[in-house]
């Protein structure tokens, strides 16, 4: 008989910031949580992402969820007493070219219909608004709600919350396999023990594919390994957070430290089995040339580093969240687009789904059913 390490109601596989907001909205209702995390909390895509915190570059279907999540991460500093250094900057978002602006003009009026305060911006206003933009920009849309926060201090804000209301970490604690007892409890193996529990969430991000197959569960979840990279220190260029309407642009100017963050979903190299992941040299060179294209100042600036990260996808670049019906009480959350914005509103439909609570937006398109043949699933 191995040792039983921790008994609790909800077991949460993976520390980044799905698992720790989940956990702190489910300690904050008075349930028994325990984290556990393979090295350390916070230290994989949740810290290795760009902090964009915008609204109008998301997937349509997001959007609702993504309004609610901006509306969380604006009182997340105060909620928990730890700063994310959250700020709303408004942001622009690029057209090139005549499809650009087609496609741009067409999610705008998607956009408003959901009550996003987004508005095209012609030339010659756009120049006057965002001098610092290239003159072949055609033109952008604009939304006040655009912002950006601090990864390091946002995973650490939301396990500070988590603990605070009960929640215990165990960290540097693998979990290797996942049994489903027949008295309805799941024994939740590490290598320190067995921790054993009536319910599990998976929100081990690009690694949810595996911890799901642990239970029987096949997902068809990808992995993408993309990069991001800093400027030095420079001086304040462009207070707003600057993305494009392809998807492969994402630049802002910190505040506090005046190093430009530049990213965009450009591609770097890795293995998630290994953990091993590096910058890819060609990638960088195109996502710093482009970068320069739409804000030619940045030319200016040093690069001082850059890094990867591993991000687990869905075949639809939606959100996944629910539970299966084989094992009753297993879930899964994570792997959807945008998922350092999400991540607030996502640990709280995780937790009022464990909790039976209903949430008043429609979420049968997150739903991790719609992977999973019928007769395994539950009803979102
Ligand atoms: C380079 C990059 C830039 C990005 N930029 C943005 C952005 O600007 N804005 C935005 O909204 N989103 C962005 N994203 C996406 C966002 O960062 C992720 O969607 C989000 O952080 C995912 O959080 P997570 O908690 O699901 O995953 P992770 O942060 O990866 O956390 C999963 C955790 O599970 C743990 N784990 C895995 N397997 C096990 C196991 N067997 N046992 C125990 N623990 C385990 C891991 O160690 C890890 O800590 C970016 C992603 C990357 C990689």
């Amino acid at each position: 008989m191995e040792r039983i390490i921790a008994e609790t109601q909800v077991c949460i596989v993976g520390g980044g910031v799905m698992g720790l907001a989940t956990a702190w909205q489910l300690a904050a209702r008075g349930l028994d949580v325990v984290i556990v995390e393979k090295a350390i909390p916070g230290l994989q895509a949740s810290a290795a992402n760009a902090g964009t915190l915008a609204i109008q570059n998301k997937h349509t279907r997001s959007i609702p969820l993504v309004q609610r999540a901006i509306a969380m991460w604006r009182t997340l500093s105060d909620q928990t007493g730890v700063d994310i250094g959250y700020e709303k900057r408004g942001g622009f978002r690029l057209a090139h070219s005549v499809d650009d602006l087609e496609k741009l003009e067409r999610a705008v009026g998607i956009q408003r219909t959901l009550g996003v305060a987004a508005e095209m911006v012609y030339q010659p206003q756009l120049a006057r608004e965002a001098p610092y933009l290239a003159p072949t920009v055609v033109a952008a849309s604009y939304c006040p709600d655009d912002g950006m926060a601090n990864p390091l201090a946002s995973s650490r804000a939301l396990l500070v919350a988590a603990r605070r209301e009960g929640a215990r970490l165990l960290h540097h604690c693998p979990v290797s396999a996942i049994e489903s007892g027949a008295d309805d409890r799941f024994l939740v193996q590490t290598p320190r023990g067995v921790i054993r529990c009536a319910q599990v969430i998976s929100a081990a991000g690009a690694w949810n594919v595996d911890v799901a197959r642990m239970v029987g569960v096949e997902l068809p979840l990808t992995t993408d390994v993309l990069q991001v990279m800093t400027t030095d220190a420079a001086p304040p260029l462009f207070p707003h957070i600057v993305t494009h309407v392809r998807g492969n642009l994402t630049v802002k100017q910190a505040s506090a430290t005046g190093k430009i963050l530049i990213g965009g979903g450009w591609r770097g190299e890795g293995d998630p089995v290994t953990g091993i992941k590096r910058v890819c040299r060609e990638t960088l060179i195109a996502n710093l040339k482009w970068a320069t294209q739409c804000v030619p100042g940045i030319a200016k600036s040093r690069l001082l580093r850059a890094w990867a990260g591993f991000e687990g996808r869905t075949p639809d670049k939606l959100l996944l969240s629910g539970s299966v019906d084989v094992p009753r009480g297993f879930h899964l959350l994570g792997c959807g687009g945008g998922g350092y914005t999400l991540a607030p509103f996502a640990g709280a439909i995780a937790a009022a789904r464990v909790c039976g609570e209903t949430i008043d937006l429609p979420l049968d398109a997150f739903n991790v059913k719609r992977f999973i043949p019928a007769r395994t699933t539950t009803a979102s």
